[in-house]
């Protein structure tokens, strides 16, 4: 039995990610994480997520956890994800890690972690966005050297803070790696005004934001005469909860290391 943490239980993906434990029958829902200051604090986990009673109480403060607790799931902020890491390095703890947004900076210090937690981190949790990652392989091999421009256009709901998405940029690192590019020089991630034509190999990233979209993804080869479309539509939050409760159970019994989906769901 895995016993898991859920830290920022109260945000869209914590309360999904309660829910998510609760249908898992290896794992235990061992505690659940607010901020310091939220007014959730002592209220039980299950009526959090709308489970009815689980006789656990919310907490504001991880570390008052450490003892019942294997796994801590993280879909928060990167200045707290990094927090937590810390924490886990100090108490032996794994870690499973979906925030997005990190700065270059930030990840390299989240990457300075991995010699000592175990710690799986994906931009995207579903099994789907992550087989499609395995087919953006062999479609950018075939169709990026025969000369088709390669888009990515991702849509989310209105509160999202960070963009490009997460995951738009890991569908972007699946097409650029096996074509010798990178998105740091081939990504382009605005157009506006006389920006004159496309250059062959960059990688465009196209962003839309609007009401409860949970997450859309496409990335578009064109060429004259053709295209294809590869896309992805997550219609609920639970696709990336079952993922994140799938790899907990998974890293609980790994090596310190830095794993992510792909290693989860035995696609290398
Ligand atoms: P959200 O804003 O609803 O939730 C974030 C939660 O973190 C909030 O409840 C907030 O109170 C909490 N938090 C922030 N600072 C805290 C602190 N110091 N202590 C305790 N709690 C704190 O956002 P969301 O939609 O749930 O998304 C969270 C992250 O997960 C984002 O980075 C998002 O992009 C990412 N995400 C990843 C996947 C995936 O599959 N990897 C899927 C969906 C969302």
């Amino acid at each position: 039995m895995t016993r898991i943490a859920i830290m920022g239980a109260a945000g869209r993906m914590g309360r999904v990610l309660i829910q998510a434990v609760a249908q898992e029958e290896q794992a235990e829902l061992a505690a659940a994480i607010v901020r310091p200051d939220s007014s959730m604090i002592g209220v039980d986990i299950g009526e959090l997520a709308g489970l009815g009673r689980l006789g656990v109480a919310t907490l504001g403060d991880v570390r008052q956890a450490a003892d019942d607790i294997d796994v801590l799931i993280d879909f928060t902020t990167p200045a707290l994800t990094l927090d937590n890491l810390a924490f886990c390095a100090d108490h032996g703890k794994a870690i499973v890690i979906g925030t997005t947004g990190f700065s270059e900076d930030e990840l390299a210090v989240l990457d300075g972690y991995k010699e000592r937690v175990p710690m799986v981190f994906a931009a995207n949790m579903s099994t789907g966005v992550n087989l499609l990652v395995n087919l953006l392989e062999t479609a950018a091999r075939a169709l990026g050297e025969a000369g088709y421009d390669i888009e990515i256009i991702e849509a989310h709901h209105r509160q999202k803070v960070d963009a490009p998405s997460g995951t738009a940029l890991m569908l972007g690192q699946a097409v650029a790696a096996p074509l010798g590019r990178t998105l740091k020089e081939h990504g382009v991630f605005s157009r506006e005004g006389q920006c004159g034509p496309r250059r062959d190999d960059e990688i465009g990233f196209a962003t839309v934001r609007a009401g409860d979209i949970v997450g859309e993804h496409t990335v578009l080869f064109a060429t004259e005469g053709e295209r294809i479309e590869l896309t992805h539509k997550a219609s609920s939050r639970m696709t990336f909860g079952k993922g994140a409760v799938r790899a907990a159970c998974w890293v609980a019994d790994q090596p310190a290391d830095r794993y992510d989906m792909q290693d989860v769901l035995g696609l290398k």
